[in-house]
């Protein structure tokens, strides 16, 4: 099963990653507890997992800009 990677900022996609059990890889990839994970995964209708990450440009402007994206959160 392959585990695409999203933006959650702005939809790109970052990557897929070729692991057999996604809640392991994300677990060993970003150090998180099990219910943080579960707040990152997207589970599709035909039974693929988006793990809903930042990329790196978002990663970036929300460092320089973290007030952008509290209002751009509200306006949703
Ligand atoms: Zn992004």
């Amino acid at each position: 099963m392959a585990i695409r990677y999203t933006c959650r900022h702005c939809e790109t996609e970052i990557g897929t990653l070729p692991f057999e059990s996604a809640k392991e890889a994300i677990l060993l990839l970003h150090k998180m507890d099990e219910e943080e994970v579960e707040h990152f995964l997207t589970y599709e209708k035909d039974g693929a997992l988006t793990v809903r990450c930042i990329c790196e440009q978002c990663e970036q402007s929300l460092q320089r800009f973290p007030d952008y994206y509290t209002l751009n959160k509200w306006l949703q």
